[in-house]
């Protein structure tokens, strides 16, 4: 039997691809790739597994690993719109994803990239890069858009009808949502938000991280989703904006991190990272007393590492300070050096 490997980000189109070629009679399994830079589970769903679910198939998730630092810190094609390498990605995600077809016994492997649809990786010469690099020419099946691509290995063997893959070009949408209507596919994530690389001021900060660190791990990623990040100097400083982000930055916080709250007030939790000069305490201290609900022209901040306290007065930092030390969107223009 016929088999191939569907790549599933638990999009539209991606959907939509599985089923046409589950039509033609094909097994598929489904493989969708995760990282903590995946924002694609929205209200908590996994709209991939819903997916894979609708359709009947098998899901594989696949976490992208660390060696994905890399490809997104050097990307060979550079990035889009923010520290997003998305053809660097696209070759990643279809290396692994032709291991694990190998693996299977399948054929070919099956995705849902609509030509011209976005501007970094759906265009023809983008497309063909992304095959040759993976190493896989022929092997990658776009149902549709098939009509407007070179016929595949899968088409030329016989094994897939291309009169029965379709034509879609572009960016809108209407076409896969008419689609999706007459073919009872009803699973699908929304299109915007799914990729935090894409996220300008996240990757402000991701670029500030690799700029000041040789090696960076999940754990390092994790704490820059969290709270408002700011740097002095050398060191970071980084502020929760709620309950939730003092929690997270709490858990995430390592030995060398100093601790900044004002006691018995509404507080964030800020967290100070690298050389804990004078300056750097007392700023972190500021921030602190700034986005505290402490009326006082002076204000207490605790701080606290490694189990040693002390208590730092100091007066809130003024706002144009604050914005000079904001880690901002702006940076993630120049990419990583
Ligand atoms: S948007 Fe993000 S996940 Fe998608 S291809 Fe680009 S870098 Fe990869």
């Amino acid at each position: 039997m016929t088999k191939a490997i569907a790549l599933m980000s638990g999009g539209l189109d991606s959907g939509l691809a599985a089923k046409m070629i589950l039509d033609q009679g094909i097994e598929l399994v489904g493989v969708k790739f995760t990282s903590p830079f995946c924002n694609c589970d929205q209200q908590g769903r996994c709209f991939a597994r819903e997916a894979a679910s609708q359709l009947g198939i098998r899901l594989m998730v696949v976490p992208k690993g660390e060696e994905y630092l890399d490809v997104v810190r050097h990307p060979k094609h550079g990035y889009g719109s923010g520290l997003n390498p998305c053809i660097d990605c696209r070759v990643f995600m279809l290396r692994k994803s032709w291991v694990i077809a190998e693996q299977a016994g399948a054929q070919f492997i099956v995705t849902g990239e609509v030509l011209g649809q976005r501007p970094m990786s759906q265009h023809r010469h983008a497309l063909g890069t992304i095959e040759r690099e993976a190493g896989l020419d022929g092997l990658i099946l776009r149902p549709l858009s098939a009509r407007h691509l070179p016929p595949t290995r899968a088409e030329l063997d016989g094994l897939v009808d291309r009169d029965a893959l379709l034509a879609f070009q572009g960016r809108s949408r209407r076409p896969q949502l008419a689609l999706a209507r007459e073919v009872g596919l009803d699973v699908f994530a929304c299109p915007a938000g799914g990729c935090l690389l894409t996220d300008r001021a996240f990757a402000a900060r991701l670029r500030d991280a690799f700029e000041r660190m040789e090696t960076l791990t999940w754990r390092d990623v994790a704490k820059l989703k969290v709270g408002r990040h700011f740097r002095f100097g050398e060191s970071r400083i980084v502020v929760g904006r709620n309950e939730a982000e003092n929690r997270i930055l709490a858990a995430t916080a390592g030995r060398a991190d100093i601790r900044f709250e004002v006691p018995d007030c509404g507080s964030p939790l800020t967290l100070l990272t690298g050389p804990a000069t004078g300056d750097a305490i007392r700023t972190a201290a500021a921030l602190t007393a700034r986005f505290s609900d402490c009326p006082d022209p002076l204000v207490a901040v605790r701080c606290s590492s490694d189990g040693e306290e002390q208590t730092v007065e100091v007066r809130p930092l003024n706002p144009n300070t604050i914005e000079r030390l904001r880690v901002s969107a702006e940076q993630a223009k120049k990419g990583p050096k």
